[in-house]
């Protein structure tokens, strides 16, 4: 019987274990198809406090890592397939077809942010191409940018980029903005934001990083036009997708399937199951944010284990 199982192996995964495992509870860490989770796939971390040159991010990840290691936690690297939380010991299977039971579960499993499905996306995946402003948004300083998207993920980062890009492109598939009011106002008043209206990416293009994107206007219309745009940076803000699939049938999500918590706690309710990090997270979704719900996750889950031994006696 597993004491504290964690799902996934982020920054709010690891941080979960680091304080599972002090607390002598032997966490086992099931790390999923992403080791290392979203981070892995930005290159230097630059906002992770303690870092003042910044970091590496999978250096950053691999250090947790070890860190969860230091104070005993089990790492396997299997996948969570179905899961059964009726009543504890509540019991997951996995990609290998094992089983365990666990009396506490700390989900961790992160989101996935949407990209277009573009051949060109992979190709340059961390050399121009880039789901998360706030993370890299810094090394396109003074240069040309594109954001796609027009919810308020999309006008938030293109805002945030406007401060330190020369120029923000804003790829909008409709005629308008979803966005709300407010942000769609902020965007309209930023002079270095140039919103492209019912235009479509057909791909990206350049010799060691983007240099451009081919864009299609009024994609199917008569008066469809198929252009280049050049710019050194895209940004994919169409929507991110938690990755609650397994537990929806037992745990409470909202619309988009991030997991709800207690008041800002990382309480399910579902006694001893918790979720932490950017799966119950649809706000702030930041490495830090997330290693402090990991951190909370694992004190919730030592208190509700004490509780359980103290009843039990
Ligand atoms: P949304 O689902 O609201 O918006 C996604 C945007 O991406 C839409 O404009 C959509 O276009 C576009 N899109 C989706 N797929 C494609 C595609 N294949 N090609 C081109 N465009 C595409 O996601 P967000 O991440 O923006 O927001 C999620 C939730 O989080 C919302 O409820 C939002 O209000 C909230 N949020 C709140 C913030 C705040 O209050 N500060 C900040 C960020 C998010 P279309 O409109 O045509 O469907």
């Amino acid at each position: 019987m597993i004491e504290c199982l964690i799902l996934g192996a982020g920054p709010a995964g690891y941080t979960a274990a680091i304080y599972a495992g002090r607390a002598g509870l032997r966490p086992v860490i099931y790390e999923g198809l992403q080791p290392g989770g979203q981070l892995t796939i930005t290159t230097e971390i630059e906002n992770f406090p303690g870092f003042a040159e910044g970091i590496d991010a999978n250096q950053l990840m691999l250090t947790m890592r070890q860190q969860a290691e230091r104070f005993g936690a089990e790492i396997r690297s299997h996948t969570a397939v179905r899961a059964d939380l009726s009543q504890s010991p509540y019991k997951l299977w996995f990609d290998d077809g094992s089983m365990e039971e666990c009396l506490t579960l700390i989900i961790a499993t992160g989101a996935t942010a949407k990209y277009l499905g573009l051949d060109d996306e992979q190709k340059y995946q961390g050399i121009g191409v880039s789901a998360c402003a706030t993370c890299d948004g810094f090394f396109y300083r003074k240069k040309t940018v594109a954001v796609v998207g027009g919810g308020d993920t999309a006008c938030e980062e293109a805002t945030y980029l406007a401060n330190l890009a020369n120029k923000v492109y804003l790829i909008v598939r409709k005629p308008y903005l979803r966005a709300s009011k407010a942000m769609q106002q902020r965007v309209m008043e930023n002079e270095k934001i140039e919103v492209l209206y019912e235009t479509n990416t057909l791909g990206l293009y350049g010799t060691d990083g983007v240099e451009g994107a081919h864009l299609v206007h009024r994609k199917g219309e008569a008066d469809e036009r198929q252009y280049d745009l050049p710019i050194d940076g895209f940004f994919l803000a169409i929507g991110h997708k938690p990755n609650s699939d397994l537990f929806r049938e037992w745990l409470q999500t909202d619309e988009i399937g991030y997991i709800m918590t207690q008041e800002s706690t990382p309480r399910t309710a579902v006694p001893g199951v918790f979720a932490a990090g950017d799966v119950a997270d649809p706000l702030y979704r930041q490495a830090i944010t997330a290693a402090a719900s990991g951190c909370k996750a694992a004190i919730e889950a030592e208190k509700y284990l004490t509780e359980l031994k103290a009843a039990a006696q």
